[in-house]
């Protein structure tokens, strides 16, 4: 469990190093045996020592000395309805939690977009954090894919990995940031779905070697 531990304190910090949170926003989780191990509530990620990272349960129980992320509920939901999800990044990313704020998706503007799993990015209907009906928000925008935004709020990534999921949290930032400079000049022209189809096939065989 200390390994596991470990990653998530390398992957906290690289949060403020990347610039995709700062300070003590955002959290980190891994899948960890009947549960989930996850960054702490409150704690600057450059204090952040092994003893502080919290087991919690899939039936969302913890040890009541510790104080898992107050946003722990949607980790926990996501583990539950997701096999795939090994692991998952939540962040604040400036970009990200811009277009969030005009309850904005990220349509296929450009092809690498299917990075999240489809045709577009989805952005999760705004409700208060750490509460069961932001989960269910989130869920439903997830509904086949990686990543979402999280309307006022944010964005959240998962993957085979932590390095996975921090890799595609990075990506639907810089998509976002991209966005946001096209819609500058007006409407950007998309790609119809039959090319992101081409290019969703594209991927998965890419995946697969
Ligand atoms: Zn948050």
């Amino acid at each position: 469990m200390k390994l596991q531990k470990k990653e998530i304190i390398k992957f906290a910090k690289m949060l403020n190093d990347k610039k995709l949170s700062a300070l003590r926003s955002g959290n980190i989780s891994i899948r960890y045996k009947n549960g989930f191990l996850i960054t702490p509530s409150g704690q600057k990620y450059s204090s952040l020592k092994v003893k502080d990272i919290v087991f919690v349960n899939l039936e969302g129980e913890f040890n009541k000395k510790q104080k898992p992320s107050s946003e722990w509920r949607f980790h926990q939901d996501i583990y539950i309805s997701k096999t795939n999800a090994k692991a998952i990044v939540h962040s604040h990313s400036t970009n990200a939690t811009a277009l969030s704020t005009h309850n904005k998706k990220i349509p296929s503007f450009h092809y690498m977009v299917a990075l999240a799993g489809g045709s577009d990015i989805k952005c999760a209907k705004y409700a208060t954090y750490g509460t069961r009906e932001l989960s269910k928000n989130i869920l439903k925008a997830l509904k086949n894919r990686f990543a979402c935004l999280i309307a006022n709020h944010g964005q959240i990534a998962f993957g085979s990995s932590l390095a996975d999921a921090f890799e595609l949290a990075e990506e639907v930032d810089n998509l976002a940031k991209q966005y946001i400079k096209a819609l500058l000049l007006g409407r950007p022209k998309l790609l119809s779905l039959k090319e992101m189809k081409k290019v969703l096939n594209k991927s998965k065989s890419y995946k697969k070697r």
